[in-house]
């Protein structure tokens, strides 16, 4: 039987390679019972748990000198339903958790991993291409009424003018979501709806720290897309390197900075014939974005060695079996190190050690995950009241209703009465 590449990897760095054989490049599967006892078959079927193939969300302890990274939106400002735009998690053993770009889609698979908000109170922005920030509002509002009871921080640059810059995307989508947050006042605990606390930086910073706190130190870089302004990101924490590239023509900055990175990311945007064909791009359009404003799969394979990570990962393309093949095809051309095609739900564990790459399953029936504190009671004279004129067309419903405030109010000592 024949195993993927990347799959092999998986499978070789995890616990169940006591299962497996290598031969000739092939991988056979053998029972675990066979493969110890030597016998034809199994004395007795295995009950006892093994260690698995998967990640699955809150099933592992974090150890105290790892990284887990999982891609939480790997795709393209075009929606498909298989990959969100751009969204990386990275998850440090001391405890801490940021967000590296929140793009369109992303929230639903960050809602996945079932992490309280109040830990995901902190995101980093490469730009401010609606691929890379525009789940935004999502995360900001829902995260808010899923239990993050605190300000939602950002970092991200400044632009050449004051209005390219974070500071004025976030304090405008803050207004754009005016009827939005007003409408909730009185109804909802009010803490995580305060105005998002940005910290922009300036997009020039060479290297420059933008962050530090907790043994945690975070760099910004610029990268080289569409305007001044993008960047990437480097993390070090506990001897660990791992770095975020934001969208760019491969960059000298990338080139110097993410060196000895333990994991580096970084874009491999779609072929040209793809863009042409799949996409319908013409050929003048494809070959300016696809090897102009973005980095193509021989650029990226050449940048990755230059920088020689542990683990290349290549991301910003539509990840499937007629695509995969001719963008590894192109990056093996210039890189033969260790390489990660990204699409959703890949997570890498990464210690001194060992890198894991493996896919996480997860329920799609997730509810929001149990706050990390106990929700406060609204206070209902905060409530901004409808109309007369429309208070006015309210259909009686008070006799449907009261039984359900009767129930509510038994069940939890209440005393609650119907507007
Ligand atoms: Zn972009
Ligand atoms: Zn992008």
């Amino acid at each position: 039987m024949k195993i993927p590449k990347i799959l092999m990897a998986a499978v070789f760095t995890s616990g169940l390679a006591a299962g497996l054989y290598l031969a000739n490049q092939e991988v056979a599967l053998v029972s675990p019972v066979v493969a110890q006892s030597g016998q034809d078959k199994p004395a007795t079927s295995p009950v006892k748990a093994r260690d698995r193939d998967f990640y699955a969300p809150n099933s592992e302890d974090l150890g105290p000198d790892e990284m887990r990274v999982i891609a939480c939106g790997t795709g393209m400002p075009t929606a498909r339903p298989k990959q969100a735009a751009t969204c990386f998690l990275l998850e440090l053993g001391n405890g801490d958790k940021f967000l590296f770009d929140i793009g369109t889609g992303s929230a639903e698979r960050v809602s996945a991993l079932q992490i309280p908000y109040n830990y995901l109170d902190k995101v980093f922005l490469s730009h401010l291409h609606s691929d890379h920030f525009g789940d935004m509002d999502a995360l900001f509002v829902g995260g808010a009424l899923m239990g993050r009871q605190k300000p939602l921080r950002v970092w991200g640059p400044s632009g050449d003018t004051p209005e390219r810059g974070t500071k004025y995307a976030l304090d405008h989508l803050y207004k754009a979501l005016t009827w939005d947050l007003d409408g909730r006042k009185g109804i909802t605990d009010p803490r995580g709806y305060v105005p998002f606390e940005v910290t922009e930086f300036d997009y020039k910073g060479v290297n420059e720290i933008v962050y530090q706190e907790n043994g945690v130190t975070i760099r910004s870089f610029p990268a080289i897309h569409a305007l001044d302004g993008p960047v990437s990101y480097s993390v070090e924490w506990n001897g660990l390197k791992f770095v975020f590239g934001g969208d760019t023509y491969p960059n000298k900055w990338f080139a110097e900075y993410a060196k000895d990175a333990d994991l580096a990311i970084h874009e491999c945007f779609i072929t040209v014939p793809a863009l042409v064909e799949k996409f319908k791009f013409t050929p003048q359009g494809a070959l300016s974005v696809g090897t102009q404003v973005h980095t193509a799969p021989e650029a990226f394979g050449k940048m990755m060695s230059i920088v020689k990570p542990r683990m290349a990962v290549a991301f910003h393309f539509f990840n499937d079996f007629d695509t995969a093949p001719d963008i590894e095809q192109r990056i093996r051309t210039t890189y033969d190190g260790p390489l990660s095609l990204a699409t959703d739900y890949m997570v890498w564990n990464i210690t001194k050690d060992e890198i894991r790459t493996r896919m996480m399953i997860f329920d799609e029936d997730v509810w929001p995950p149990q706050p990390s504190e106990e929700p406060q009671v609204p206070d209902p004279n905060l409530k901004i009241p409808n109309s007369e004129f429309i208070l006015n067309g309210k259909y009686d419903m008070t006799d449907v209703i009261q039984p359900i405030y009767d129930e509510t109010n038994e069940k939890y000592g209440l005393d609650e009465k119907q507007d």
